[in-house]
């Protein structure tokens, strides 16, 4: 069965169009999906408006989307425990099982990691922003019929999330500050108080998404976006997330934490080097660590928003259908009014 797929395709900065593109018959040990709901991520925003996102370039046409589930709908081979028509939440990563990283448990390091609607290898991997697309078995996790595909979506960022705290390291009763209020800021808080964590602060640089933190739960919030002497004066923290992206943001993270604290960098910084303050990493013994993506934490995200453990639509500001996608895109980037936004099949 050969057919064709619409895709949200993006071409260049700001040239994100909704393209007809062929599909090749499924080859052997595949499965293809049909689109039920895919999250836009803030790294799909950067594509978009620069067609990069840190030191990933985009090269050639790109199907953006990673925060993705839909119901199987073709098997070519084998796929144990699938069947046609089972709804599934879609890890965009493939690993490979054998490198060094795969063999220490580190999956997300893999060497040879394939990862939907991303720029970091060439040829792109495309992504699932797109009716139907091509999955291998082991990405697919079967969701039960009382979640909805906009949930089943956002397993991935949650993933994201559960890896950043899990990089943190014990958290139980400890002060947390969190630089960015995006959703990745957002779910990483949701995230810390499941793992027991006191006290969380958020700060940014912009009201509105302070202010939806505080409905999910922050104990307090810092709007930086005059300087950040209200920072400067409260106690340090034990542990720092860096979500923001931004140089300032890790310089700040790293001014904000205590001595013998940590600071976790999940935000992707704009591509290239930059000045941090690096003594102090030292003079306070800093445990500095990043968090990329995520590995085994994809199952514990599907199973927390089966059960009920982690509200991750209550981030969920808007639902488009896939076919207006770039107008999607371009909703989510209005802070002042978006924190997630979610495309829908129809
Ligand atoms: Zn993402
Ligand atoms: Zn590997």
């Amino acid at each position: 069965m050969t057919s064709k797929a619409l895709a949200a395709t993006l071409f260049g900065p700001e040239d994100l169009r909704m393209v007809e593109r062929p599909l090749d018959p499924l080859a052997s040990g595949m499965v293809r999906i049909r689109f039920g709901a895919g999250g836009i991520c803030g790294s799909d925003m950067h594509y978009y408006r620069h067609a990069r996102t840190g030191d990933f370039v985009v090269t050639s046409p790109l199907v953006l989307g990673h925060e993705i589930a839909g119901e199987v709908v073709e098997i070519s081979g084998s796929a144990p425990g699938l069947k046609t028509g089972d709804r599934v939440a879609v890890n965009p990563s493939r690993w490979c099982g054998h490198c060094t990283p795969c063999r220490e448990g580190r999956l997300n390091l893999c060497e040879n990691i394939f990862f939907m609607g991303s720029a970091s290898k060439t040829p792109h991997m495309q992504g699932g922003f797109s009716s139907l697309f091509d999955a291998v078995p082991a990405q697919c996790v079967k969701i039960p019929d009382h979640v909805t595909y906009q949930a089943a979506a956002l397993a991935e960022p949650l993933a994201v999330c559960l890896h950043a705290v899990a990089r943190a390291g014990d958290v139980k009763g400890k002060r947390a500050v969190l630089f960015g209020s995006g959703p990745i800021g957002l779910l990483t808080m949701l995230a810390a108080r499941r793992a027991g964590i006191a006290e969380v602060t958020v700060v940014d640089i912009a009201a509105a998404p302070l202010a939806f933190a505080t409905r999910l739960g922050a104990n307090h919030v810092i709007d930086i976006s005059k300087g950040d002497e209200a920072l400067k004066a409260v106690a340090p923290y034990d542990v720092a997330f860096e979500v923001s992206g931004t140089a300032a943001g890790l310089a700040s993270a790293i001014g904000a934490v205590r001595r013998g604290g940590v600071v976790v960098q999940i935000g992707n910084l704009p591509g290239g080097q930059f000045p941090t303050p690096a003594n102090a990493v030292m003079a306070k013994e800093i445990d500095l660590r990043g968090s990329f993506r995520f590995g085994p934490e994809f199952m514990t995200a599907v199973e927390l928003i089966s059960d009920g453990s982690v509200d991750v639509l209550s981030l969920v500001t808007a639902e488009r259908p896939l076919s207006v996608a770039p107008d999607a895109v371009r909703l989510a980037l209005d802070r002042s009014q978006s924190v997630k936004v979610v495309l829908t099949a129809q």
